[in-house]
């Protein structure tokens, strides 16, 4: 039954303005709304900060029931009803986290039809009993918060949102509205389809993509030389007194680098699963609450942190994927000014990465698609195209033009015919690979190369090698550029617990000679440890 749309705009204009105190829709929300209100299921691709949240809670408001939000974030749960109820807002919560008499009201709220809205962790749709309350009660609408979570090939699949795929089984009649701010054409693809969601009653099925690109902020990916001074060089040259996130893998690095930030002046508080509750609540309401402060962290924070001021988010280690790269840069300049995403990688950040892939849990067809995600942050790293056009590509937004604000853009990176340099060093591979038993890493390989005779070499009689000392036209510090880019190029792959270096099918092109390698060039000045370790 399709209400008068003349109507719905209206009414939802009003709840706009009325309850959230604002004047106008932005980008595609009025279109969604009234899509849903009228009982269409909708999917919305929206970056953070983009305004998914209004889409659902405004057809809550407006159809007759309440509207049931699957949400992963538990912890952001009561927040977000606390500042629903501020507004005026009937919304309440069922997670793991209440007892068992604080989730007796909210049902009860529920039952008796006094809630606008209602917050569910998607485990709780496993139980019996969610799924008997629910049949009691009258919904308004489903809200998928973090969609992608459903899809298998995405980079966050959560094994309880598959149970989201008996929503429309059994409440046929509620639309259902999937929001993520994350996802490639495969994966938005994957979401309708284990949605199952329907046309709407124009007999369409709604997919509405908003675009992805953020244009204030600048990207920038450098090489890693010595992460918390190149760090430390961006904040005080660039972001002096700026709030920001730095993201690092672990909870040993996110703990060093807020020290070391500390002891040279800047406000930074550590932020990881590792610290107790209280500390990172305290953490988390200084950052948004204070004007300058950094929050260095794992990527266990950010997760819907609505801090419009973010100036900077860097990273000091690689993320494992463009999906999670997006997500979390995109929490810089949510209010549209100016920002910077920066991030620093290495190639030891290659071979780490390629060692928790190899020892991870699950399957191959799950290691494969890890080192797939993996792949393609590599290639983003490494392109000498503009970075903005290469992530907005990734997600499906084909054809832009170079974007004048990212690193590639503002200072073209020079290449170099790095042909024979690649074919030198698989040739050294190829050598190494014969002696089966051992295994060498980049390391060694680049000693042979330019002809040191250091003990390992000596020992292994890698100097008596025919490719012995055939690579000193370039430095180290290029050497192992070149086996970065022949990673991302897919030229070469590394495996095992040593960072091994292996051949791929491709490789034989370039030994053979039919294939070219054009290279970005290694900025002329690395940056340098002062304190000239290694
Ligand atoms: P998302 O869930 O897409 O990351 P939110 O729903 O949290 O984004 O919205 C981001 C911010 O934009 C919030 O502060 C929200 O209040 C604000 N916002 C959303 N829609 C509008 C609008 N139509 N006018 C003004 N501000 C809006
Ligand atoms: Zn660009």
């Amino acid at each position: 039954t399709a209400a008068a749309p003349a109507h719905t705009a209206s009414e939802a204009a009003e709840v706009l303005q009325r309850v959230f105190g604002y004047d106008a829709f932005r980008g595609e929300q009025e279109e969604i709304i009234e899509h849903v209100v009228s009982g269409g299921d909708a999917l919305v691709l929206m970056p953070t900060g983009g305004g998914k949240s209004l889409c659902y809670q405004i057809p809550a408001l407006v159809r007759p029931g309440t509207g049931v939000v699957i949400s992963p974030l538990i912890a952001l749960m009561q927040d977000q009803v606390d500042a629903l109820r501020t507004a005026g807002v009937r919304a309440g919560f069922l997670n793991s986290t209440q007892d068992p008499d604080e989730r007796r009201l909210v049902e009860q709220e529920f039952l008796r039809g006094e809630l606008d809205l209602l917050y569910l962790a998607p485990e709780r749709l496993r139980l019996q009993g969610t799924v008997e309350l629910l049949d009691r009660g009258k919904i308004a609408l489903f809200a998928i918060d973090e969609a992608h979570c459903v899809a298998q090939w995405g980079h966050d699949f959560r094994p309880d949102y598959l149970a989201l795929s008996e929503l429309h089984a059994r409440w046929p009649d509620v639309p259902r509205i999937a929001l993520t701010a994350t996802a490639t054409e495969a994966t938005h693809t994957e979401i309708a389809g284990r949605l199952g969601l329907e046309p709407g009653p124009d007999g369409r099925v709604r997919h509405f993509v908003a675009s992805f690109d953020r244009p204030n902020i600048q990207y920038r990916i450098v090489p890693k030389a010595d992460p918390k001074k190149q760090l430390l060089k961006l904040i005080r040259e660039e972001h002096d007194g700026d709030a920001g996130i730095v993201y690092c893998l672990s909870r040993a690095s996110v703990e060093k680098t807020a020290e070391f930030l500390v002891r040279n002046g800047i406000e930074a508080v550590p932020y990881h699963a590792g610290l107790d509750g209280g500390m990172r609540a305290a953490h988390q309401s200084r950052f948004l609450r204070e004007e300058g402060l950094i929050v260095v962290a794992t990527i266990a924070f950010g997760m819907g942190i609505d801090k419009p001021d973010v100036r900077f988010v860097a990273h000091l280690d690689l993320p494992k994927s463009v999906e999670g790269y997006y997500q979390e840069t995109g929490r810089a300049g949510r209010d549209g000014l100016p920002a910077t995403a920066w991030l620093a990688y290495g190639l030891q950040d290659v071979v780490q990465q390629r060692k928790m892939i190899d020892t991870s849990e699950g399957d191959d067809a799950h290691r494969r698609k890890l080192g797939t995600h993996l792949d393609a942050m590599l290639s983003l790293c490494e392109t000498v195209q503009c970075r903005r056009v290469r992530l907005l590509d990734y997600f499906g937004q084909r054809g832009s033009a170079p974007c004048g604000n990212c690193d590639t853009c503002l200072a073209p990176p020079a290449t170099w015919d790095g042909t024979i340099a690649a074919q030198k060093l698989l040739s050294t591979v190829v050598r190494l690979q014969r002696e089966r038993r051992q295994k060498f890493g980049a390391g060694q390989i680049i000693d042979i190369l330019l002809g040191k005779k250091t003990a390992k070499v000596v020992q292994f009689d890698h100097d008596g090698l025919s490719v012995f000392g055939i690579g000193t036209d370039l430095r180290e510090g290029e050497w192992r550029g070149v086996v970065r880019q022949l990673l991302a190029q897919g030229l070469l792959a590394v495996e095992g617990d040593y960072g091994t270096l292996v051949l791929t099918d491709t490789s034989g092109e370039v030994l053979g000679g039919q294939r070219e390698v054009p290279m970005r060039k290694e900025p002329e000045k690395p940056v340098r440890t002062s304190s000239g370790r290694k």
